[in-house]
């Protein structure tokens, strides 16, 4: 089993602690993923090598679903840029809002929007910070991921390996378990609703520790 639990101590209910859980699965997750074969265990039973590299970004225009302690990682990292980075990004994010808010998760996968944080390189602006749906997503086959990303209708299969996705859902369950056990309203969010409301509204993680549910707007719909 490459993915282990993860372990954290919690100590005063504040943003800091949800960065602290959140990091902690993510280090889970690449560990798991160090554990991994080199090549990929795929659904149908065949062994392929990842096919994923840097700078290739097809998968970078599906919605990215992560948790409250996920969000605040990601807009800790967003606020530790330099000035002109911290703009970029920030303008990127308010510019997907209306093509992203409202959307339901099958809606998203035929939009293909390019998230707002990835960069002209092609590579994730805040890299060191992505959620684990993210980190989860390899590839076996470019040129599936090619042909999904423009016929996003066309049912195509990117096969991805099974001991990834595996762990991401076991991450992901312990990461809202733990938040939930902090004390904080938390739940699956939308990335770009989530960041928009954290650049809209700096009490946004206050108000969720206190049991209100700040981040509503930004959930996943079904
Ligand atoms: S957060 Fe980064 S890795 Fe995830 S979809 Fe956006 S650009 Fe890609």
């Amino acid at each position: 089993m490459p993915y282990q639990p993860f372990r954290v101590t919690v100590h005063s209910r504040d943003q800091a602690d949800l960065i602290h859980i959140a990091s902690g699965a993510h280090r889970a997750m690449e560990e798991g993923m160090d554990r991994m074969p080199k090549n990929l265990a795929l659904p149908d039973g065949t062994i392929a090598p990842v096919a994923c590299r840097l700078g290739c970004h097809h998968c970078c225009t599906q919605q990215v679903s992560l948790t409250l302690g996920e969000i605040a990682l990601v807009a800790g990292h967003l606020a530790a840029q330099d000035d002109e980075t911290r703009r970029r990004l920030a303008a990127a994010i308010r510019a997907a809002l209306p093509r992203a808010a409202g959307r339901t998760l099958s809606q998203r996968k035929l939009d293909r929007m390019p998230c707002p944080l990835l960069g002209g390189d092609g590579a994730c602006g805040l890299y060191a910070a992505r959620p684990l749906a993210c980190r989860a997503y390899l590839s076996a086959d470019l040129d599936a991921c090619r042909a999904d990303a423009e016929a996003p209708d066309a049912g195509v299969a990117v096969p991805q390996p099974v001991a990834a996705k595996r762990g991401q859902i076991q991450l992901m369950l312990q990461l809202l378990q733990r938040e939930a056990a902090a004390g904080f309203q938390g739940g699956e969010f939308e990335l770009i609703q989530a960041l928009n409301l954290v650049l809209d509204d700096d009490t946004a993680f206050t108000r969720a520790r206190q049991g209100q549910d700040a981040f509503a707007a930004a959930r996943v719909r079904a």
